[in-house]
């Protein structure tokens, strides 16, 4: 499997994506804001919009690493089971969440390819920027599948490839030049930021992602573009 432009083995990209996590946790939320003019904060919240967590709902959040994405669905009244296959991460954000006064919250370390949870445990399963660092999505779709009650809704949100006409390469020239440079001046790790550009360039675009998303077994697969698709939110049924 490919680590950056890199070919190494399953192990190796997994226990990879695992340093550069634990390498940039500290700097991890400021670093977003940096890198994203603050967007990212936009796009959390329309997805979370989207998903529309309701109070008592059961909802997982994979790969939820510091809890933007559990803050907001908690926030809704809904019990959201943090996990994420990176220690440093959730406790990041078991801090933040202290600070916060939210106690509805359950922090668990899970790899998405294959979770400790029963069958068919959850009303929704979301995952946010995360699905690009696993190392084998098909699994973790499969995984999802699973944990999911009949009737329940998955949801992802993750970067894609714009289509806008020009979009796109003003974006990877911003990818390129400023990223890596940004990373090195603020967490001091031009490497990991550099990986997290390479990831977002070799993610699937946005409708062989749909089918990916299908083949395990959800129907119903919709994918809504946010700037032309430079992120999209794709969602699902199990029925
Ligand atoms: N969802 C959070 C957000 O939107 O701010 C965190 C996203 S962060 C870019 C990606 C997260 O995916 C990291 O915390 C990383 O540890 C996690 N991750 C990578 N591979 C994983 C796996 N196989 N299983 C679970 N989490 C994983």
């Amino acid at each position: 499997v490919h680590f950056g432009d890199e070919i190494v083995s399953r192990e190796e990209k997994t226990r990879r994506v695992g340093g550069v996590f634990s390498s940039v946790a500290r700097r991890y939320d400021v670093m977003n804001d940096l890198m994203s003019g603050g967007m990212h904060r936009l796009w959390k919240d329309r997805f979370v919009a989207k998903v529309q967590p309701r109070p008592g709902e059961r909802v997982l959040d994979m790969a939820g690493g510091t809890g933007d994405i559990a803050f907001r669905m908690a926030a809704r009244g809904a019990d959201v089971t943090v996990s994420d296959i990176n220690p440093d991460m959730l406790a990041v954000g078991m801090e933040r969440a202290e600070k916060r006064n939210l106690d509805r919250l359950t922090w668990q370390v899970e790899n998405a390819e294959k979770l400790s949870f029963g069958d068919e445990q959850f009303n929704a399963y979301t995952i946010a920027f995360g699905i690009r660092n696993v190392t084998d999505i098909p699994a973790a779709l499969r995984e999802a599948h699973r944990v999911l009650k009949r009737g329940g809704r998955f949801f992802c949100l993750e970067f894609s490839t714009s289509e806008w006409p020009g979009f796109g390469e003003l974006y990877e020239a911003y990818a390129d030049n400023v990223i890596p440079r940004v990373g090195k001046a603020v967490a001091g790790d031009a490497d990991s930021y550099q990986y997290l550009v390479e990831s977002i360039r070799r993610f699937p675009r946005m409708g062989e992602f749909a089918a990916m998303i299908e083949e395990a077994g959800f129907t119903q697969v919709r994918h809504q573009p946010i700037l032309g698709g430079l992120v999209a939110i794709h969602s699902g049924w199990k029925i």
